[in-house]
């Protein structure tokens, strides 16, 4: 015998605060945080949870114009607060869908709740009826009057509530119509109607959103999981003309003829200032230096490849990793291998390890093997954590 599928849940976002302890002019779950909304990444965070069958946003009303630009692909309920929380918690409750036996409370100032956290109070909340997420008080507890320690209280016992707060549907919507208001939380209102509230491990990620430095603290949570990793390739040509050096990957090498181009013609630095370009999605090397200005004529390449290095820089990119490719017959690369990988590392601020030049021959085929240019490939890869 199979037992039935458990009932879905439904999640209340709870979003209608005014708060701007948080510093700003807008309220904290509208202010941005590694490049999304407070609530688009709360809402995020429920998205991913299998049980979660419906989402239901509370909105201030002010704010209800804003519904349309929530960044979410799963079909969202947006209903106006109230005055006061109870009041909000009170108007999502009426849209919860007859199917969803449980519904969890969140807070949406509590961004990096994690997808295990929301199912651990699904199920105990299928137990026990009524589940919550809490820490175990670690520090210890002082009394304090005009910047003086007063005394100490005992913390055995205490706990620092979290959300979200899981009930069954009828049992929150019972003790919410016969509250009389001003609770700090669902938990006060389930147990004020005489229900037990079981105690779920909660964690240290999920703060809540309340001082301007827990921006920073949520970011670096958020960053960890979206960890950006990039890839870009490059490509280049140059062809032989009269001279007697070429320079390549930094490298002036003496040969019987030179590479002919607007800058110094450095083929292999040109490719891997390309590839970074490409991994940032930002143009590439003749659209930063357009060959028809006078002033690049000649140019170092090293310019080219400070400015795109700079740029990942400045855009929060680390380059981790260069890998470039010359190919040709002639000159040969072998006894220069190594002072360009110095030379790129050097460039790019990049460890020896971390850079790869190489050459091929094109076995005297084609336009490299018959001598009449070199050709060049790059692929660089860029983080941002
Ligand atoms: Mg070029």
């Amino acid at each position: 015998m199979t037992s039935p599928a458990p009932s879905p849940a439904a999640a209340v976002i709870v979003a209608a605060g005014r708060g701007t302890r948080a510093g700003g002019t807008i309220p904290k779950q509208w202010q941005s945080l590694a490049g999304r909304r407070v609530l688009d990444w709360t809402l995020a965070a429920f998205e991913g949870v299998p049980d979660i069958s419906q989402m239901i946003v509370v909105l201030h009303p002010e704010d209800m114009p804003l519904a349309d630009t929530l960044d979410s692909s799963f079909p969202m309920t947006c209903v106006a607060g109230g005055e006061t929380r109870d009041a909000s918690v009170r108007a999502a409750l009426e849209v919860v869908s007859e199917e969803c036996q449980i519904v969890l409370i969140h807070d949406a100032a509590r961004p990096c709740v994690s997808a295990g956290l929301i199912t651990n109070v699904i199920e105990a909340t299928r137990t026990t009826g009524a589940a919550a997420p809490a820490l175990a008080v670690t520090d210890a507890l002082w009394t304090g009057a005009d910047g003086f320690v007063t005394g100490m209280r005992e913390r055995d016992g205490l706990f620092r509530a979290q959300t979200p707060q899981g009930f069954s549907r009828e049992l929150i919507a019972a003790a919410h119509a016969q509250h009389t208001g001003g609770a700090a939380d669902d938990v006060e209102v389930a147990r004020a109607a005489g229900h037990a509230v079981s105690i779920v491990p909660g964690e240290t990620r999920n703060l809540k959103i309340t001082y301007e430095q827990d921006f920073a603290r949520a970011a670096t949570l958020l960053g960890q999981a979206s960890m950006d990793i990039r890839t870009g390739n490059g490509y280049d040509v140059h062809r032989f003309g009269p001279g007697d050096a070429v320079v390549l990957c930094g490298v002036t090498i003496p040969h019987d003829r030179a590479l002919q181009g607007h800058s110094d013609a450095d083929v292999g630095m040109h490719a891997v200032t390309d590839a970074i370009y490409g991994a940032l999605g930002d143009g590439d090397i003749g659209q930063h230096f357009p060959p028809a200005d006078p002033q690049w004529k000649g140019a170092a390449s090293e310019i080219f490849l400070k400015h795109a290095v700079e740029l990942a820089a400045s855009r929060g990119y680390a380059i981790t990793h260069m890998d470039c490719t010359l190919v040709c017959e002639y000159p040969k690369i072998g006894p220069h291998h190594a002072a360009m990988k110095t030379k790129m590392a050097e460039h790019m601020g990049l460890q020896p390890d971390q850079v790869s030049v190489k050459a091929t021959t094109s076995e005297r085929l084609g336009f490299t093997g018959r001598g009449e240019g070199i050709a060049s490939l790059a692929t660089v890869t860029l983080v941002r954590v």
